[in-house]
């Protein structure tokens, strides 16, 4: 160590668990955030005296964090109040049909049973059993893993474990693998919806994706005070533990001196001496050149671009559909969404609504009536850098959803809203047109194409959303982490030792 100190660029998710990690092991950590406030995706919006989650709103895999904060000394539960919900989320369709996904397995093939037939019910419990086996399989190889390839899952499960690795279905796509499951397309909609959380294409994506259907299967939980508190809740413990998080400071180059990382240029002019940094900007950003050439040469970008969205953070009075905490309204042209959104770069004429209504319970309860605080989102192509859709464009899309909405039976009155689209988001995360969730994974070799926490240049890191293992409020999570420890491990084994003199009159560096 040189300087002593350690930057970590951007205080998304993936940031604040690398920073923590490292400011818990006692290295002299700063943290450069460009925004006025923690989070990045993980955002709040105001309006007027409400605070409204406006990036991620469904927590899952509790354990990662609970992990994170007892190696940083401290319990989770005294950090953040987190309630189970037995109802994951709540569907619609256009056409009829209403379904609530529970967190109990029966509960929900009851459930389907009675809106799609016993076979249905059926499907779902071997999907269930797929899902499982396949998040077994490649929870420590793949997802637990530093960088993981085809042969590392290869040679780990070699041989006996050589079934359950194919069982991971990688060469199908998730929606032809639903359909071995599902004869009701409107399940198909329901479960390749998961593809969409990792910014991608139920049609494009591998079938393996389906694990994440037993992710939430594991449990969704409520955060009380809203989700932008676990940014908050990580912020405040990383700055406990002695790391400093300065605010509206932009990164404009990763200075390079000696063939490895030696400082940062701040957007100001401000110079920093640093050992080592972690970025947590996309790594279109890096591969871009945005923090200089010679960082951007130490990647390589792969893929295309995952999803955007079109966000429209509300107060809104909803009147004639029980919304639940987690409400999806899907419309009769799946396919025709993602070849448009895609193939096209046009906003879905048909769009798939998420509604996240923040006042309630999971199961809906817990609001008295009046205004209540909504997040509406639509899947919206990443070509916010390319251009910005006209407000034409915009209120077309919006009347399609609102239709939507409107067909299954919920009525909005909107008293205040803030609309996000992809060109703000490309504003926000630069060099993504607004992608949310790095690359997207259409193909059995993209899982393989995003890299690891080490790069080419020496003493730079990454973490976040575009890095393995992907995005997502825990992926994010255990890329942070998985960054400090790869740092930690490098500045160990090629830490300069002091000056000796030995036998032979060599001096070592
Ligand atoms: C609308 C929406 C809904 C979502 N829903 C969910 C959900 O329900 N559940 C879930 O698990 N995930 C969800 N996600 C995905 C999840 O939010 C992200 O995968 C995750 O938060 C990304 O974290 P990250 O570590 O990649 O950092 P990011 O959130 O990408 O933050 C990166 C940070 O780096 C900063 N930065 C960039 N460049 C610079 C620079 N030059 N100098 C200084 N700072 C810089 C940015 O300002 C930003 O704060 C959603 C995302 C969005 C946008």
């Amino acid at each position: 160590m040189r300087t002593g100190r350690v930057a970590v660029v951007g205080a998304g998710i993936g940031g604040l668990v690398a920073a923590l990690s490292l400011a818990a092991q006692g290295l002299e950590v700063i943290v450069l955030e460009r925004a006025a406030t923690p989070g990045g995706k993980m955002r709040q919006i105001a309006l007027g005296d409400a605070r409204i989650d406006a990036g991620p709103t469904v927590f899952t895999m509790r354990w990662v964090f609970e992990e994170i904060f007892a190696e940083a000394g401290a319990r989770l539960d005294e950090h953040l109040t987190l309630q189970p919900a037995a109802v994951l989320a709540r569907h619609a369709w256009d056409g009829g049909g209403r379904l609530d996904l529970y967190a109990d397995i029966d509960r929900s093939a009851e459930a389907i049973g009675a809106f799609a037939g016993p076979a249905a019910a059926q499907g779902y419990r071997a999907f269930c059993d797929r899902a499982r086996r396949i998040w077994s399989t490649l929870e420590q190889p793949f997802i637990r893993a530093p960088r993981p390839s085809m042969l590392s899952l290869i040679t780990a499960a070699w041989p006996a474990g050589l079934a359950e690795l194919w069982g991971v279905s990688p060469f199908a796509t998730l929606w032809r693998a639903l359909a071995e499951h599902f004869a009701d397309a409107r399940l198909r909609q329901l479960f390749g919806r998961y593809s969409t959380y990792c910014g991608s294409s139920p049609f494009l994506a591998p079938a393996t994706l389906m694990l994440i259907a037993h992710v939430e299967q594991q449990g969704v939980w409520l955060v009380k005070g809203g989700m932008y508190r676990v940014a908050e809740a990580l912020a405040g413990l990383a700055a406990a533990r002695g790391a400093q998080i300065r605010y509206g400071a932009e990164v404009a180059e990763i200075l390079v001196g000696g063939g490895r990382v030696a400082g940062l240029r701040l957007a100001d002019g401000e110079r920093l001496a640093v050992d080592a940094a972690i970025l947590n900007a996309d790594l279109a950003a890096l591969a871009a050149g945005l923090f200089g050439e010679l960082p951007a040469r130490a990647v390589t970008l792969r893929g295309e671009r995952s999803l955007s969205a079109v966000t429209w953070a509300m107060l809104a009075e909803a009147e004639g559909f029980p919304l639940a905490r987690h409400t999806v309204f899907f419309s009769g042209a799946y396919a025709d969404e993602f070849d448009r959104v895609f193939a096209q770069q046009r906003l879905p004429a048909h769009p798939t609504v998420y509604a996240c209504a923040q006042d309630r319970d999971d199961a809906g309860g817990g609001h008295a009536g009046g205004p209540e605080r909504l997040l509406l989102l639509v899947n919206a192509p990443p070509s916010g850098d390319r251009r910005a859709f006209t407000p034409a464009e915009i209120k077309e899309c919006e009347r399609a959803s609102f239709g939507l909405m409107r067909r299954c039976g919920l009525t909005l009155r909107p008293m205040a809203t803030a609309l996000t689209t992809p060109a703000e988001f490309e504003r926000l995360f630069p060099a993504t047109g607004g992608a949310l969730y790095g690359r997207a994974l259409h193909g059995w070799q993209a899982s393989f194409q995003r890299p690891g926490a080490r790069t080419a240049l020496p003493g730079l890191y990454l973490c976040g959303g575009s890095v393995h293992p992907g995005a997502g409020v825990p992926m994010a999570a255990l890329s942070g982490r998985q960054a400090a420890a790869s740092l930690r491990a490098d500045l160990g084994s090629t830490g300069p030792s002091r000056r000796a003199a030995m036998r032979g009159g060599t001096s070592t560096g």
